[in-house]
């Protein structure tokens, strides 16, 4: 076992080793995090609505704990499924307006069990250089053809479904919005080669549902696509601040993913009150549009003070938003200063993102205040000049 700790080592000189910190919730103070005696500004959640708190959220969890128990006790096809799993697929499907709906235990097991479903050894998968590891795995496991195209490049895609027409069933694969640069999928583009090579579309919008559209629907049907999305996929780990996944499609993919997504198949089903909790989530998420509004603001003003700062910003709307900084060593400095000026935002590393693009990627709530971003904005312009980010 001693070429672990070789390894080991070489991380470390690479600044590339990874460590848990220990966090809690800083009690009256939404949107940040305790760290031993500081309070930190919390920059670096995925918590979007800042449901993760909700009183009503939490509220349900605790009743079905107490009616339903801890666990459901076996898969969902053995004796796992619960009356509340049928209630939530139907809210699912209706606010998705697609066919019909299906949880998965995370986004990581929805990912790969319904890629492992749709496609096998004589397959092509064409995916986004920049989609999510979950995403890399799902190919992986499913021995199809991996086929990445360059990121947002549908002329390279183009050239890529040429090159394997004759494959037997080819699925188009792309994050909504790319959760290390914040930037949007063109789904627009991809709707139309997967219309005119005959591919399956699938998109993941772990980060943007409930950001986007009047009821938190997401990217998809704000660009107007959604009936053109074969697989629609999104989690409840982000903006509905709880945990699990979804997929929503034709009544016909969902039958199919019962019977062949693994993840599903041979694996325990979420406890009743995780489900009861994402049930009130998704009320909230469709009945609650100013948290969605807000974010957008809060976001609009951040961006515009880390410009105003001398940043460069990716252009865009997103709460995602990273600063390139380089190295991985001066990506690690940037960050635990930024803890010492009293704001948890974590150095993002290669292999998460390409070498020599480390960097620092802020994420908006709603639970924000304005003014502790403005304050936040500031200090993140002195530790950029400090490090020679930024140039004075
Ligand atoms: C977070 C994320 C996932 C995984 O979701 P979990 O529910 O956390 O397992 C999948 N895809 C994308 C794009 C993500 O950002």
């Amino acid at each position: 076992m001693n070429w672990i700790n070789d390894e080991l080592v070489r991380l470390t000189e690479k600044s590339l080793e990874r460590s848990l910190s220990v966090y809690s919730l800083a009690a009256g103070h939404p949107g940040h995090l305790r760290r031993g005696e500081s309070r930190l500004l919390n920059l670096s959640s995925n918590d979007y609505l800042g449901l993760s708190g909700h009183a009503a959220i939490v509220a349900a969890m605790s009743e079905s704990l107490l009616s339903e128990g801890a666990g459901s006790g076996a898969s969902r096809l053995v004796t796992g499924n619960r009356a509340p799993y049928a209630l939530l697929e139907q809210s699912l499907a209706q606010w998705q307006g697609k066919e019909a709906a299906l949880v998965f235990a995370n986004g990581y097991m929805a990912n790969t069990g319904v890629i492992g479903a749709l496609v096998s050894r004589r397959d092509v998968v064409f995916s986004d250089r920049l989609n999510h590891a979950s995403i890399v795995d799902g190919i992986t496991l499913s021995r199809a053809e991996h086929v990445r195209y360059r990121h947002n490049d549908p002329d390279h895609l183009t050239f890529l479904l040429n090159k394997h027409r004759d494959a037997r069933r080819k699925l188009i694969v792309t994050d909504a919005m790319f959760s290390m640069d914040g930037d949007h999928a063109l789904l627009r583009e991809l709707v139309v080669l997967k219309q005119r090579h005959g591919a399956m579309l699938m998109v993941d919008e772990a980060h943007s549902g409930g950001v986007y559209f009047a009821r938190g629907e997401g990217l998809s049907h704000q660009l107007g696509v959604n009936e053109d999305v074969d697989v629609h996929m999104g989690t409840f780990s982000k903006s509905f601040g709880v945990y699990g996944a979804y997929v929503c499609g034709s009544r016909t993919l969902i039958r199919w993913l019962l019977n062949t997504a693994r993840p599903l198949v041979y694996s325990t089903a979420l406890p009743p009150a995780v489900i009861a909790g994402i049930s009130k989530a998704l009320e909230l998420v469709q009945e609650e549009p100013w948290r969605r509004e807000r974010l957008a603001a809060l976001t609009k003003r951040f961006r515009a003070s880390l410009c105003t700062a001398g940043f460069t910003v990716i252009d865009g709307d997103s709460p995602i938003i990273p600063l390139i900084v380089g190295d991985n060593e001066t990506a690690v400095r940037f960050s635990s200063d930024l803890q010492d000026e009293g704001i948890a935002a974590v150095a993002i590393r290669p292999p998460t993102v390409p070498n020599g693009t480390a960097r620092i990627r802020y994420s908006i709530s709603a639970l924000h205040m304005e003014q502790e971003l403005m304050e936040a904005a500031a200090r993140i312009r002195r530790i950029g000049l400090k490090l020679g980010v930024l140039k004075s």
